[in-house]
């Protein structure tokens, strides 16, 4: 039997990068995969994965969200994956920097997490893996507004791993270190110095390298199968020694 056979997968982010690298996984382990995303073209490439169905889902869109999971059955597994880097400190966030971090990277785990758990507790289980990060707990230079959002990711997924600890439901976090996609290219690309930058984003890991999507996507396959299910309020780093 395949790892994830029998279970259904939501995955928000989906088009490229981490969420994308994901739900090929998930389907090439069996999982029935709807994969949501902003970007209608890019998610449309998913459309020809076996196992996998696409769907334009804006995740800050509460009313969106809703009128999705209306017409959804229960999924088992949901990856909420959507996320962007507000480049700065905390001198150069302004309000619109500082609610946009947390309304994409934070609220809209909150709706995806409230509008998925409904089915989860009626079928008595469920696993919900968010994507959080490194500069979580570890201080790096301009992630002010990106840290403190994805470190109120960590609280979100400790609280209902909390609540929902009897219900079969667990939740838990990915802190990845810094990883090779396409939102990746384009930060090292507004530097005045895109080679020195790339450079100096390899060093933060002490394994010398960046990481790639498909070791992410390992670890979501983790926490999303039966391996894990002992596992609940934890979060997991895969970051090359970043953390250490
Ligand atoms: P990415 O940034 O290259 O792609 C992000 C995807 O999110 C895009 O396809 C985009 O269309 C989609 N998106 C943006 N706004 C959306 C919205 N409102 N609704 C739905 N989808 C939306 O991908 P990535 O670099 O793999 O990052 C994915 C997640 O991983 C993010 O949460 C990011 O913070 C986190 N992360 C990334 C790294 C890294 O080094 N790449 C490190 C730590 C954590």
């Amino acid at each position: 039997k395949k790892r994830l056979e029998g279970k259904r997968a939501l995955v928000t982010a989906a088009a490229q990068g981490i969420g994308e690298a994901t739900a090929r996984a998930f389907a090439e382990a069996g999982a029935t995969v709807v994969a949501t995303d902003i970007n209608a073209e890019k998610l449309a490439e998913l459309d020809s994965v076996p196992g996998i169905t696409t769907q334009v889902l804006n995740v800050m869109d509460r009313a969106a969200i809703e009128a999705f999971f209306k017409d959804e059955a229960a999924f088992d597994i949901l990856f909420n994956c959507a996320g962007t880097v507000h480049n700065g400190s905390i001198l150069d966030c302004t309000d619109d920097d500082w609610d946009m971090a947390f309304n994409l990277n934070v609220k809209s785990m909150f709706h995806m997490s409230q509008a998925v758990l409904p089915g989860m507790i009626a079928a008595g289980t469920g696993s919900i893996i968010n994507i959080s990060s490194i500069a979580a707990h570890k201080g790096l230079p301009n992630r002010f507004a990106y840290g403190a959002s994805k470190a109120a990711v960590l609280g979100l997924t400790k609280a209902i791993a909390a609540d929902f600890v009897t219900n079969g439901i667990r939740c838990n976090s990915i802190c990845p270190g810094t990883v090779q996609s396409p939102s990746l290219n384009d930060r090292i690309a507004a530097f005045e110095d895109p080679v020195a930058a790339r450079k100096q984003f390899v060093a933060r890991q002490p394994m010398g390298r960046l990481g790639s999507v498909d070791e992410i996507a390992a670890a979501a396959m983790y926490l999303a199968s039966d391996d894990s299910v002992f596992t609940t309020g934890t979060q997991m780093n895969v970051d090359g020694g970043m953390s250490i």
